[in-house]
């Protein structure tokens, strides 16, 4: 049976139609609708010139909480993809990973003064007199979120360095809420002011999430094995690498970059903000003022344990999710029915992609398998087309993966198909 990475484009589609996971319709759209229509994109940004098309795949059979899921990613980078497939399908063998997301999604705002004539202590006494006034006032402010069962639900009072901080928790419910937050923060920002008898320094939310969702998995080293190396000495160089992360920042700042590979392309594949993401996750990665790894190994008895914590600021409503027809598929595709399966999956597969990584380095070396892929981009920059792609990157696993040797053999294959004249 042809394995789906080695389908066509067309045939993955048919496939997915078989499985139920895409209807004709969805593959039409996908198939067809690669350009967003003018009046969506002249509107979703501004000074827009054109657009701008990154290819969408999908990593397969993910199992979080004992359910399969499949995982559209868009990325520009070669191996992403094939990364996530591997770390799943690793994961599958040990029965996939359990993930636990915060119960109640909320995002915090601040409102900030640096100015209080009343002084420190009257003025903070003066805003915790007024609780029930800020909650009305939010509530005044967001009447629907209320309404969707949401709305502010604590207000915490902090003095960061010569400051006054006033936090606002907020459940946004299915949201990624940054503009609900803004809405609340901004208007319960203006009501306090004339209690300070001072303007607001700034009223926003804070791209760190409160609370975050946690994957695990624990793997038998069997499992692990590669060609030449015994699984065993995989998970121990694993855990090696792991730990060289919690005291070497160069190491950290990958490791976490190849997490992020995997959640930042199904983040972007849902119309998601990739920016609030990975600000969330760098931020927390230095939580404790070292930058550290988002996700750790150790190992007893012969299984490999993973642990990825991060905090992830998503929504599977609002932002430019509607407005995106692929965005709205690629939901469909991950079954994302709320933003904490939402928010498993994209821990899990954050973990999946950095047991991939790991493993690859500490095995056949990343380069292996990166410029085994990066041959199409190659074949693709020196101008090959059609079935010349194949045909180049094929020639190139037995030459140097560079531009100069895609230009020559696809000037190679080019001349070979001249038909000489006599
Ligand atoms: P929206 O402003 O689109 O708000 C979400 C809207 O979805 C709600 O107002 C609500 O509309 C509607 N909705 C429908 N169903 C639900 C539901 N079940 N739960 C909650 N809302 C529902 O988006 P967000 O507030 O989520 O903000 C996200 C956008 O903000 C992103 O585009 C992001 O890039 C951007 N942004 C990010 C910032 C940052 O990260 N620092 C700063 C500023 C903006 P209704 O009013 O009908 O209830």
């Amino acid at each position: 049976m042809t394995k789906f990475y080695e389908m066509t484009p067309c045939e993955r589609r048919q496939c997915l139609i078989r499985e139920g996971i895409l209807t004709e319709n969805d593959a039409n759209t996908l198939e067809s609708d690669i350009a967003l229509d003018d009046t969506v994109a002249n509107n979703l940004i501004e000074n827009q010139i054109g657009q701008f098309a990154l290819p969408l795949g999908v990593a397969r059979g993910l199992i979080v909480n004992g359910k399969k899921y499949d995982i559209p990613m868009v990325v520009e980078e070669p191996s992403v993809v094939a990364a996530a497939n591997n770390g799943a399908r690793i994961f599958a063998l040990n029965g996939g990973t359990t993930a636990q997301s915060p119960a109640q999604h909320t995002v915090l705002a601040e409102i900030v003064f640096d100015t209080f004539p009343d002084g420190l202590n009257n003025t903070i006494h003066c805003l915790q007199q007024h609780h029930d006034d800020i909650i009305t006032c939010a509530a005044q402010a967001k009447p629907s979120i209320l309404q969707r069962g949401g709305g502010l639900r604590k207000i915490t009072i902090d003095t960061p360095g010569r400051f006054i901080k006033i936090v606002l928790t907020i459940d946004v419910q299915a949201a990624m809420g940054a503009n609900i937050a803004n809405t609340i923060a901004e208007a319960v920002a203006h009501l306090c002011e004339q209690w300070v008898h001072s303007d607001a320094l700034t009223a926003i939310l804070t791209n760190l999430a409160p609370e975050p969702t946690i994957a695990t998995v624990t793997l038998k080293t069997e499992t692990l094995a590669t060609k030449n190396i015994p699984g065993e000495r995989i998970a121990q160089k694993i855990v090696a690498l792991s730990e060289l992360a919690t005291c070497d920042i160069d190491r950290a700042v990958t490791h976490n970059k190849g997490i992020m590979n995997g959640i930042t392309s199904a983040v972007l594949a849902t119309g998601n903000d990739t920016r609030a993401v990975e600000a969330g996750a760098h931020c927390y990665a230095a939580r404790n003022h070292q930058y550290y790894p988002l996700a750790q190994w150790d190992m007893t008895n012969n299984l490999l344990h993973g642990r990825l914590e991060i905090p992830l600021q998503v929504g599977i409503v609002g932002g430019a999710i509607r407005s995106l027809p692929t965005a709205r598929i690629a939901q469909k595709i991950g079954r994302y029915h709320s933003v904490q399966t939402y928010q498993n999956i994209l821990a899990s597969l954050g973990l999946a992609q950095n047991l991939a990584a790991l493993r690859a380095l500490v095995g056949p070396g990343i380069q292996k398998g990166h410029m085994a892929l990066q041959a199409r981009n190659l074949a693709l920059t020196a101008g090959a087309h059609g079935d010349e792609i194949a045909l180049t990157v094929q020639k190139m696993q037995s030459t140097a993966k560079d531009l100069a040797s895609a230009q020559q053999i696809l000037q190679e294959i080019r001349a070979a198909r001249t038909i000489p004249t006599v």
